[in-house]
């Protein structure tokens, strides 16, 4: 995929009042779930999905402006939420030149560059649900 191709992929996205909205440009990076303890204790529920783009690609488009960003672990991971309706938006590791989006924010989710290809910290699962395969190697297409 060229340059320009990526750079006419855009996608928008916003929690769940609109206060907080975005745009990301380019090609979905590693989508994945993750069922680590901190993603299961802050969605509520047994995974969060995950999608990476480019940081310097996001733009904060609405009223609130950026999410309030929670650190996970201080000084490596902070994880952004809406403070009005609590919805999931992004994490960011510090100094790393991709963010990561929660799937569930992205206004367009049955995208098939979207699927995740693996399931992060399966010990961690949820015995009641499948796990999702490692796809991660096979050729996207
Ligand atoms: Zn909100
Ligand atoms: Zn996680």
């Amino acid at each position: 995929m060229t340059n320009t191709a990526a750079d006419a992929e855009v996608r928008s996205g916003g929690c769940l009042c609109g206060k907080i909205r975005f745009t990301v440009t380019g090609t979905p990076d590693y989508p994945h779930v993750c069922s680590c303890p901190h993603c299961q204790k802050r969605a509520g529920g047994p995974l969060q999905t995950w999608v990476g783009f480019p940081l310097t690609r996001l733009r904060w488009t609405g009223e609130g402006g950026e999410p309030t960003w929670f650190d996970t672990f201080p000084a490596q991971t902070k994880r952004g939420f809406c403070p009005t309706c609590g919805s999931h938006i992004a994490a960011h590791d510090h100094g790393d030149s991709t963010i990561g989006i929660n799937v569930t924010a992205l206004d367009q989710q049955d995208d098939p560059a979207l699927l995740p290809v693996n399931q992060s910290f399966r010990g961690d699962a949820v015995p009641w649900l499948p796990q999702v395969p490692d796809t991660s190697r096979s050729p996207v297409g």
